[in-house]
């Protein structure tokens, strides 16, 4: 069996990535902390140890006694309050001890019995009975030598009741640290992320029917406020995407209604009364050019559904090659209309993309060449390359096309007037369907001035490698 955890929301995140930092933090500083002081302690304690087995040590004047020790020159019983003291001579035999050691001698290790005999002190902890006990171990030099060694040691059990004390103190502190911290973090998560919440409740509230609402900003300039942005201009762009497929759906309802309307018109007049066969072969073909008409519009209206995600591929095209392809349609179609067509191939140019879709988008510039040019017009394509740029360019002799229509004759369903009387009336949609190619291939369809007259499409495409 399986089970699935809620997903965790940021707030909690935050909150557990900022106790996990704190707590190893408060750990560390703990540890920190407490092996300090108890160095500080234990640097204390030697030295006090010090200070005293110097104390002895000066105390003990040079002079006929020297000899017979120090233990007979200094009065040692006069008591040093918690150390207890012991003097061992050169043969390692206790000259004095202080009355705590009478049954215990403090033990001395080979590396401070080394040390002394080399005339230097050490400090070490080690055992008395059941006690820690800390001795600094200290030789007295007479010519160099070291002729007795004074040892000072006190017990380690205050140190330690101290050190416990602030153990314990850290682990009531610890825990309490951070419950405040994770009461804290979590409080300031809530804080932090509470406009984000405000964010997306309005974001909510802007459904397709409101595209127009945007987000408030609050004029901080931070992350929120960028993100506020960014979404007001994703709304802004989902707005004129949202008016543009109204617009474009009324349209394509207009321009299906009336070729039916007047195959519905014809139908009804030619089943008003009897008819000869003449004229209902009449109104069958004025049907069928309705409905050849009809057919169009229904595969340009698929085609510009489909134009834009026409890249699945990538493979290399050569755009000569395709433009070859291109001609030959145009040329038959000219020929028909009394319009010649012709290629000129500058340098040979690779581009990636769907050979099929930008067949496509070519040929309509072709038939639209050729549509709009009179009889004995020339229509010409050119392949060429400007640096990482493969062009095609299809130009015409033709009526061109007004300044003013320029931008206008890339919209669906945009026919100029002189079109609109043609019998071959397209849809509208050929130049549409083909920019929405051409860009869907990382290129630009534009119409560029021609000064001699005449129409000149140029698609620009990044060229392959
Ligand atoms: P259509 O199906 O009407 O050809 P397009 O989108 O291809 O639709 O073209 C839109 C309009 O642009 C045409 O109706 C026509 O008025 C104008 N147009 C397109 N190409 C040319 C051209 N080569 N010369 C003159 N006018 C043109």
């Amino acid at each position: 069996m399986s089970y699935r955890l809620a997903p965790t929301s940021i707030k909690t995140r935050l909150t557990l990535w900022y106790t996990t930092v704190l707590f190893l933090i408060l750990v560390v500083v703990s540890g920190l902390s407490y092996s300090l002081l108890a160095r500080a302690i234990v640097e204390d304690v030697d030295r006090s140890l010090l200070g005293v087995a110097r104390v002895i040590r000066d105390a003990a004047a040079p002079g006929p006694d020297a000899t017979r020790g120090m233990a007979a020159s200094v009065n040692l019983d006069s008591g040093f309050g918690k150390q207890f003291v012991q003097i061992v001579d050169a043969r390692g035999e206790r000259t004095y001890w202080s009355p705590r050691l009478e049954s215990l001698p403090l033990r001395m290790s080979s590396t401070a019995r080394r040390k002394a005999a080399g005339g230097q002190r050490s400090f070490e902890t080690t055992t008395l009975g059941q006690e820690r006990v800390r001795v600094v171990t200290m030789p007295v030099l007479r010519k160099g030598e070291a002729a007795e060694i004074i040892q000072v040691g006190v017990s380690l059990a205050r140190t330690h009741q101290t050190l416990l004390r602030y153990a314990e103190t850290l682990l009531v502190l610890v825990p309490l640290g951070l419950g405040l911290g994770v009461v804290g973090g979590s409080l300031m998560a809530r804080k932090a992320l509470k406009p984000m919440d405000a964010l997306a409740i309005t974001a909510r509230r802007i459904e397709a029917e409101d595209l127009s609402r945007r987000l408030s900003l609050r004029g901080t300039g931070d992350e929120l406020d960028r993100l506020a942005e960014t979404l007001n201009d994703m709304f802004a762009r989902l707005e004129a995407a949202f008016v543009e497929m109204r617009r474009f759906s009324a349209d394509a309802a207009h321009e299906l209604r009336t070729p039916l309307t007047a195959l519905k018109g014809g139908l009804e007049v030619a089943l008003r009364a009897a008819r000869s066969t003449e004229e209902y072969r009449a109104v069958l073909v004025a049907s069928l050019d309705e409905v050849n008409h009809l057919i169009r519009l229904a595969e340009d209206l698929l085609m510009v559904a489909r134009s834009s995600d026409t890249v699945a591929s990538h493979l290399p095209i050569d755009l000569d090659q395709l433009a070859l392809e291109v001609v030959d349609v145009g040329v038959r179609l000219g020929t028909a209309r009394g319009v010649t067509v012709r290629i000129d191939v500058g340098d040979p140019v690779k581009v990636r993309g769907h050979a099929a879709a930008l067949r496509r988008a070519a040929l309509n510039l072709v038939e639209n060449a050729v549509n709009y040019t009179p009889a004995g017009g020339l229509v010409t394509l050119n392949v060429t390359r400007e640096d990482h740029t493969g062009l095609l360019s299809v130009r015409d002799t033709g009526p061109g096309i007004p300044p003013e229509d320029r931008a206008r004759v890339f919209e669906p369903f945009v026919r100029l007037d002189a079109a609109r009387d043609r019998e071959s009336g397209g849809t509208g949609l050929g130049l549409a369907i083909t920019r929405s190619i051409v860009a869907a291939h990382g290129g630009t369809l534009t119409l560029d001035e021609v000064p001699e007259g005449g129409a000149r499409f140029v698609i620009r495409l990044p060229a392959a490698e």
